[in-house]
């Protein structure tokens, strides 16, 4: 048997309870926040990657699932390793801006990586997030870190840490850069390999390695090195998150892995989640619309992984409801009776009721022994007898009463067993 590539994962009912519940709660809480939905394509030109997610990072560099050109004309694709790009995108190409200035987007869709998977690390993973395009006041970052810990409030997680940064603007990170690079210089021979290679292209990845975590703790922070605007800007999130009652601790090793963030980045962690503890994260990314070839506007978004999510309700023991009860179950007293049972069935589930029947020919008493497993409350029992009446026995599970009645009635007492 051919079995599932690694690091995927299959949802069978069970699972899909749990993840349906969640998707709802999300799409709820987003829809009170005023985000609209976007739903990007899965893969994107390879460049749009390279040229946003950026080509130092890890994503870029070692974890892209790419197909290559096919043909002299064909360009290369890439199935997404995040959808802020994507969504992004979709925007610009819509010339979405020319309309509105402002836009509030949220999507959930599948992410892929080249990873090596481990609990909470697949290559193929949801991600749900949203993207706040048009606006650079602190609010709007402070709106994005409270839609998503509301989320994780509404699911049930229970415990959750919330770590924001700030990372400057090109002027002063340019010049904590530098100073940064000075600092590491003479001792980077001591530090990992990829640390050695990142000093030059990407120095604030060292300040993010765990590898070399005890080495980088004295290191200055970003935090006491910036320019006033930023400074005021960092301050005012502080302010509004504390204002609108959002518990948050600054840490200034938070960087995030992607190249265009600036200024307030976050973090959102649990203590559940084991080594994976990241539940998402996310920030402000001014310049990355206009990069992207859309108008010069501020920018700020998060993006958190279902399954991570999920691992921390298992923690906390929040289960799922179980799939809504049938309120029939259909059984035919004879062979001839399976025929019109069926157009019985479809009768009761054109009113808008939930009922099945048995597609395996079994007899009446394996068809009762379905009808208990499937917890309807009635079952609608066709036979010779009731064919001639033009009518059917509805027996309520429950107590096991019986009654012939008219599908009409039937359909009345159907509604009535809903309520009861
Ligand atoms: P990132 O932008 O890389 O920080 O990803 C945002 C969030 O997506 C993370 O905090 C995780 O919750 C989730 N995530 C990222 N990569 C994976 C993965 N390989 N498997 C499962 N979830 C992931």
């Amino acid at each position: 048997m051919i079995k599932r590539p690694d690091g995927t994962a299959d949802l069978l009912p069970e699972q899909l309870a749990g993840w349906n519940r969640v998707e709802r709660i999300v799409r709820e809480v987003f829809g009170r926040y005023g985000y609209l939905e976007v739903r990007p394509p899965i893969f994107e030109n390879t460049n749009l990657f390279t040229k946003s997610t950026g080509d130092t990072t890890d994503i870029v560099e070692k974890e892209m699932f790419t197909v290559p050109p096919r043909g002299e004309t064909s360009d290369s694709y890439t199935f997404r390793p995040e959808l802020t790009p994507g969504a992004i995108r979709s925007l610009i190409e819509a010339k979405a801006f020319a309309e509105k200035s402002f836009w509030k987007v949220f999507y959930w869709g599948a992410a892929f990586r080249y990873e090596r998977p481990q609990k909470g690390r697949c290559r193929q993973f949801t991600q749900f997030g949203v993207e706040a395009l048009g606006s650079e006041d602190p609010l709007i970052d402070v709106e994005t870190i409270a839609v998503f810990a509301d989320i994780l409030k509404a699911c049930g997680v229970a415990r959750f840490d919330v770590r924001v940064n700030s990372l400057g603007c090109p002027a002063c990170r340019g010049a904590f850069r530098e100073k940064l690079k000075g600092i590491l210089a003479p001792q980077i021979g001591t530090y990992c390999e990829n640390c050695r290679k990142r000093i030059d292209r990407n120095v604030f990845r060292v300040v993010d390695c765990k590898v070399d975590a005890a080495k980088t703790a004295s290191l200055p922070a970003i935090t006491d090195n910036l320019c006033e605007a930023c400074k005021d800007h960092f301050a005012r999130v502080q302010r509004g998150l504390k204002e609108a009652g959002v518990a948050f601790v600054v840490d200034p090793k938070i960087v995030r892995g992607l190249d265009y963030y600036m200024r307030t980045v976050y973090e959102f962690s649990s203590p559940d989640l084991g080594s994976q503890s990241a539940l998402g994260g996310g920030g402000r990314y001014d310049g990355l619309v206009e990069s992207m070839g859309g108008p010069k506007i501020g920018g700020v978004g998060f993006a958190s992984g279902v399954e991570r999510v999920l691992i921390a309700l298992e923690a906390a023991n929040v289960t799922a409801p179980p799939a809504a009860r049938l309120d029939f179950y259909a059984v035919a007293a004879s062979p001839e009776a399976r025929a019109p049972l069926f157009a019985i069935v479809q009768t009761l589930r054109a009113k808008g009721f939930a009922g099945d029947l048995d597609f395996e020919g079994r007899s009446m008493k394996a068809q009762f022994r379905s009808a208990n497993k499937s917890g309807a409350r009635f079952a609608v029992i066709l036979g010779g007898d009731e064919l001639a009446k033009s009518v059917v026995k509805l027996k309520n599970m429950a107590d096991g009463g019986e009654q012939a009645v008219s599908i009409e009635e039937a359909a009345g007492m159907l509604a009535k067993g809903r309520t009861a």
